[in-house]
């Protein structure tokens, strides 16, 4: 039997809404029965990913960040996405200790971070501008309480 849920929110690139966006994507997956290490190794991925669009995809200021989130029987999909800068080189980008930002406590693990807490990662340009970040992560001992509308 095929169980499906979806969200989405936008809000703006501000530092101040990665701990929404994390608490949201969270609370969202709740149903699907996920153990304290998988909720945090989401909830670090999704932080990892918004801080990415709050630092790095508008240099010259406002900009706005959205998040998706699928439930697919076990399966969480999240997409971050923003309308920024984007990023030329994706694949270097994506290398663990690679940062455009040394000089402001950057450690260029973002990436790597999401790569290594999620079961896989896609890094996409989007479709005007700005970057896509899909994440995917199956829970284990799913409890199938999300129900087809
Ligand atoms: P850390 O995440 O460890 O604080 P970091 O953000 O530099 O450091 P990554 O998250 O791995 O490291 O990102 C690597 C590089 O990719 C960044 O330095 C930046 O140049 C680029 N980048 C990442 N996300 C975006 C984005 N949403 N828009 C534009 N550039 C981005
Ligand atoms: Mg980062």
């Amino acid at each position: 039997m095929n169980k499906t849920n979806f969200m989405e929110v936008t809000f703006k690139a501000l530092s101040v809404n990665e701990g929404f966006a994390r608490v949201a994507v969270a609370g969202f997956c709740l149903p699907l029965n996920p153990s304290i290490d998988e909720l945090g190794d989401i909830k670090t991925a999704v932080s990892e990913a918004v801080t990415n669009c709050v630092v790095h995809a508008y240099p010259k200021g406002n900009g706005m960040v959205t998040v998706r989130c699928e439930l697919e029987n076990d399966e969480v999909k999240i997409v971050v996405k923003d309308s920024g800068i984007g990023i030329k080189d994706i694949e270097r980008a994506r290398e663990p200790f690679f940062t455009t930002k040394p000089d402001e406590e950057r450690s260029g693990m973002g990436f790597a971070v999401m790569e290594s807490f999620m079961d896989r990662i896609e890094v996409k340009p989007n479709e005007n501008s700005g970057l896509v970040v899909t994440m995917y992560k199956r829970i284990n001992n799913v409890v199938a309480k999300v129900e087809n509308a």
